[in-house]
């Protein structure tokens, strides 16, 4: 079995892109290589910046390589919420947003040629109790009446003919989500950010960001200091201490993910016949789909740990008994990947993105990041060429974990989890 994320094992190999010189000067300087941070440079190098982009590790090595791989439609929070928090009028802008960051992803599929088996594959919402379909029939009238969004309701019966499984109450499906090969994709996007001239540097951690008194940026790295006239920091779920401004804001959840042998098409046609993603409405949920070659990918929370080796050992057999559980037929299937990563939550459960002390940002996706982060890239391109109307998410804040002496180290996680998998448990 690899520890390593199926995605990243079965993508082209990645160039190398350390040790490159790093220029004194920049007109922007972008921290963090995953989605977010690609999305930036392409989009400032684009308007013609000169970028340089500084990834610790390597491009796609934080969450942006490591997720499900599912670039679905929804707002983080749900739309009843969002019209709580935010009114009808806000609702609907932050869900446009949300929507049209998944054809923001395609579109740039197509103009950059990436060959990332992309496709509207649908997503189906499936409830793991009644109250949960009786809440998805509500929320389809919303949807369609309020949201202009039309979507499929499957009871139980009809829902046989999607999922190869008795374990659900029904589903939402929206056809409109898509998949994606994210291992392909993320490569696609750092050629295209360096096809429009952006300079990406791996293996090079920014350790420190101060301003100087004529307004400039000085961006310390490991191997040297850049002189930049704007900073995006673009590190989510992955920054580290040097920026505790963003610790402070944001709760780290592990995720993790298990990947079976290829099972042959008749398998895979009986377990998921539309090759739909499906994403379970647990608190302690999971997120299910069909890789390109007819595996099954099946993530979620398992333990409420961080990731790391071992821990991902453990969460893959949580995961495994989870998986038979949905799909007796995949008892006895072999399991050929395992790991896990780092999922950005915000304290009130919806990304934020603006700047601060001069810094711009975009972090704390909740899950939702393969789209958000790529079209976040883009929106906070324009706002720092001097457009502050194109971030959706302007005027929302970013507050603080109300922890006392929170600094990122999320010591409380085990114990939501033990409360919400108890929630579960109550079927
Ligand atoms: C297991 C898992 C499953 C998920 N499934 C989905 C899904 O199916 N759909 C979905 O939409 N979202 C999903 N997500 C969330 C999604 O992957 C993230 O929201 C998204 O990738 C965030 O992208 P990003 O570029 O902001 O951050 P990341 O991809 O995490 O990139 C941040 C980068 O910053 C670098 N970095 C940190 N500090 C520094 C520094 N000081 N200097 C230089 N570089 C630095 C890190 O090395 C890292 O590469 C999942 C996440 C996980 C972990």
């Amino acid at each position: 079995m690899k520890q390593i994320p199926y995605w990243l094992d079965t993508a082209p190999p990645f160039p190398d892109r350390s040790g490159r010189d790093l220029p004194g000067e920049a007109d922007v300087v972008v921290i963090g290589g995953g989605l977010t941070g690609l999305s930036t440079a392409l989009h400032t190098a684009r308007k013609g910046a000169d970028v340089v982009l500084v990834e610790k590790d390597k491009v796609g090595s934080g969450a942006s390589g490591r997720n499900g791989s599912m670039c679905t439609q929804g707002i983080t929070i749900g739309v009843g919420e969002a019209r709580k928090r935010y009114g009808q009028e806000r609702a609907r802008e932050l869900y446009g947003a949300f929507r049209e960051a998944v054809d923001v992803v395609e579109k740039l599929t197509v103009d950059e040629g990436i060959d990332c088996d992309f496709k509207r594959s649908g997503r189906l919402g499936v409830a793991f109790k009644p109250e949960h379909f009786a809440a998805m029939k509500a929320q389809q009238r919303v949807l369609a009446d309020d949201f202009d969004h039309e979507t499929v309701l499957l009871d139980r019966t009809q829902l046989r003919s999607e999922l190869g499984s008795d374990y659900y109450h029904g589903a939402l499906l929206d056809p409109l989500s898509a998949g994606l090969h994210v291992g392909k994709y993320v490569h696609g996007m750092a050629d295209a950010a360096e096809r429009a001239g952006a300079l990406i540097c791996e293996r090079n951690a920014a350790t420190a960001v101060t301003r100087g008194a004529d307004g400039r940026f000085l961006v310390e790295t490991l191997h040297g200091t850049i002189r930049a006239r704007q900073v995006m920091a673009a590190t989510d779920a992955y920054t580290d201490r040097s920026m505790p401004w963003f610790r402070q804001r944001l709760i780290c959840v592990g995720s993790f993910i298990i990947v079976t042998q290829p099972l042959g098409d008749d398998l895979a046609r009986e377990i998921i016949p539309r090759a739909r993603l499906v994403v379970d409405s647990k608190n302690i949920g999971h997120y299910i789909r069909l890789t390109p070659d007819n595996r099954l990918a099946f993530g979620g929370r398992a333990r409420f740990a961080p990731s790391d080796p071992a821990s991902d050992l453990k969460s893959g057999q949580v995961l495994k008994r989870e998986m038979a559980e949905i799909f007796p037929q995949l008892a006895n299937a072999r399991i050929d990947y395992v790991w896990g990563g780092s999922v950005g939550f915000s304290y009130d459960r919806i990304p934020h993105a603006g700047e601060t002390g001069g810094v711009y940002y975009s972090m704390g996706y909740c899950g939702h990041g393969v789209q958000m982060a790529t079209y976040m890239g883009r929106a906070m391109a324009e706002v720092m060429d001097g457009h502050p109307e194109a971030n959706p998410l302007r005027g929302l804040g970013f507050p603080k974990v109300p922890v006392p002496f929170y600094n990122g180290t999320a010591w409380f996680l085990p114990f939501a989890g033990a409360y919400y998998r108890a929630k579960d448990r109550l079927r």
